[in-house]
């Protein structure tokens, strides 16, 4: 595995990587590497002939009073997982290289980046869909996996993908799960063993939820009775607990016939989860 940090080196690196008509696969992260973002490694083994993960804490998807400096750094941790799990380039640039003095550009999607996450923290799939738009640019892979763990984030990505004729195809990887059902995030690191219990009440909000909705229950009530579930579970706040159209990101009501998302976003402690399942 090649680690690189210089754009110049990287052009060199994947060029050999695509030569002969081999694909290419990028895996998008900010480190802190757990086994969800090594399962996005594997789907892009299984996809492509040669797989990039680039490591970038991005500045631009952080509010002021967010946790950007106190983000977990481990890069050599990260880079030995890289590269037992098979990656032929790891792409871990410094801020300069991907903002350069003078950088003057930013990228705003509507639609799927209004409310949820998009609500609770302006900007930030600004941010996102700024350095997802740059690292393709730089890694000019021909596929790229996302976690729906990061649903919403999902959704932008497709949006400006298609929006802008971006020619990378979007895979996404299915959320991984510790074995009691909390959603492996980077962030639950910061949660204290008693927080990470209560933790739980999350996910577990999600499943009562789906059940149920799928039961024919008033969806209303049951999305305000899961967030008064998740605060008596130890959170200190729900951003949002919604039923959604798992496209548009609509809110939903009542079951429409295609594809829902329950989507969830509550704060234990000092950390911010976020979780969403399927209900179909
Ligand atoms: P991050 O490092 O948090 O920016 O995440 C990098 C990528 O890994 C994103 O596409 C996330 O959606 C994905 N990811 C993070 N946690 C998980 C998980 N538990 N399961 C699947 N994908 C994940």
């Amino acid at each position: 595995m090649q680690i690189i940090n210089r754009l110049t080196e990287l052009r060199t690196a994947t060029r050999k990587a695509k030569a002969g008509d081999k694909s290419l696969a990028l895996v998008p992260t900010m480190g802190a590497l757990h086994a969800g973002h090594l399962e996005l490694v594997e789907e892009a083994r299984r996809r492509a002939d040669a797989v990039a993960v680039s490591i970038f804490v991005n500045p631009a998807q952080f509010g002021p009073n967010e946790d950007l400096d106190a983000y977990p750094r481990m890069l050599e941790e990260d880079a030995a997982k890289l590269r037992t799990a098979g990656v032929d380039i790891l792409w871990a640039p410094p801020v300069s290289e991907v903002y350069p003095e003078g950088f003057a550009t930013k990228i705003h999607v509507a639609g799927p980046s209004s409310g949820y996450c998009g609500g609770a923290r302006p900007g930030h799939f600004d941010g996102v869909a700024l350095v997802v738009t740059k690292l393709f640019n730089q890694v000019e892979p021909d596929i790229a996996c996302f976690g729906e763990k990061d649903f919403q984030q999902l959704a932008v990505i497709r949006q400006f993908v298609r929006d802008l004729d971006i020619n990378v195809e979007i895979v996404g990887v299915p959320i991984v799960r510790d074995a009691d059902g909390l959603a492996l995030s980077s962030r639950n690191a910061y949660l204290t063993p008693q927080e990470r219990s209560a933790a739980l009440a999350l996910p577990k909000a999600l499943q009562k939820a789906r059940e149920a909705i799928l039961s024919g229950g008033e969806i209303a009530v049951i999305l305000a009775d899961m967030q008064k579930a998740i605060l008596a579970g130890g959170f200190s706040n729900v951003d949002y607990f919604a039923l959604a159209d798992a496209q548009t990101l609509a809110p939903v009501t009542q079951l429409t016939g295609r594809p829902l998302r329950l989507l969830a976003a509550a704060k234990i402690g000092k950390t911010r989860l976020i979780d969403n399942l399927a209900v179909e």
